[in-house]
């Protein structure tokens, strides 16, 4: 950890080039404390950032110091980073038949919300769950319920946070597949929470959608917009795909090296529609500087 900080502050300042018109981001490490995200964001050229509050596949529970929410926000002024997009643990399943472990997935999603407020992230990001020994719509129901029973008493809106409910690749007994399911979680919600929608670019492709062909690409925003409604869409996780369209198979590639192809990241980033969005990917790194140039190739697209 200190080492870490050291590197960082041994390099000092640089300003990134290519600064856009568009929120551009990538998820990044908060290792050695969560405001070292905002830092890297910022060196990888950023203008915006995701981060998991806690550690993605354990159900520790993780408590934020006061001094590291506030060092986030410094830092988060000073680059201008917004909005701040958290991602939910992985092991949470709000759909869950099991009463144990539905009951440890809402206790570990009110963590969640807590430190996204403690933080002032803007979004909490949220895969609807899987409904394995149910059914779907039950499944649907039971995430929007456990979603209201999670963020009981907690003022989201005084907070300015807002849940954002994930498109998922649509495999097995995942809930999301489909632009409808996450308008449904959506609307059960939408009278008592403040709720949106985050859409996945490889999800959507591998779910099923076109995505490639040019035609098919507004196709697949007209039903974007008819379903959960482009203004709804307040993030978009900018992932190219390693498998086929419909696959089902959820590998993320680096952008425009995967089945998708730029044309489909041109598009989106610049349809002033979805101007209001925040672009993040989630893409490998399979060798160092992957996550700068997975930035770069971003912001070459806005036009
Ligand atoms: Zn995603
Ligand atoms: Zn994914």
């Amino acid at each position: 950890m200190a080492r870490e900080q050291d590197i960082l502050r041994r390099r000092g300042p640089k300003r990134p080039p290519h600064l856009t018109s568009r929120r551009i981001g990538i998820h990044t490490s908060t290792a050695g404390g969560v405001f070292n995200a905002a830092e890297r964001a910022y060196r990888l050229g950023c203008n915006t950032l995701q981060i998991f509050s806690s550690s993605p596949r354990q159900w520790a529970p993780y408590e934020l110091s006061e001094l590291q929410c506030a060092e986030m926000s410094r830092l988060r002024a000073l680059y201008d980073l917004k909005p701040l997009v958290i991602h939910t643990n992985y092991l949470v399943n709000l759909a869950s038949s099991t009463e144990q472990f539905l009951q440890k997935s809402v206790e570990a999603f009110r963590g969640e919300v807590e430190r996204a407020l403690a933080l002032c992230a803007e979004y909490l990001v949220l895969h609807p769950g899987s409904y394995r020994g149910t059914n779907r719509e039950r499944g649907l129901l039971q995430t929007a319920a456990a979603i209201a029973a999670a963020t009981k008493d907690l003022d989201l809106a005084k907070g300015g946070l807002t849940i954002l409910i994930e498109n998922t690749a649509g495999s097995e007994f995942s809930l999301g597949g489909s632009f409808e399911q996450v308008a449904e979680v959506i609307d059960h919600l939408r009278s008592i929470l403040p709720i949106a929608a985050c859409i996945d670019t490889c999800h959507t492709h591998v779910a099923g959608y076109d995505l490639v062909s040019e035609e098919g690409i507004y196709h697949t925003l007209k039903q974007l917009d008819a379903t959960i409604g482009l203004n709804n869409v307040k993030v978009v996780h900018c992932n190219d795909a390693k498998a086929a369209r419909g696959s089902k198979l959820d590998r993320h590639q680096h952008i425009g090296k995967g089945m998708i192809g730029k044309q489909a990241f041109r598009i989106l980033l610049n349809d002033l529609r979805l101007a209001h969005a925040a672009f993040i990917a989630e893409t490998p790194i399979d060798k160092p500087g992957d996550d700068r140039r997975n930035v770069q190739a971003l912001k070459k697209l806005v036009q």
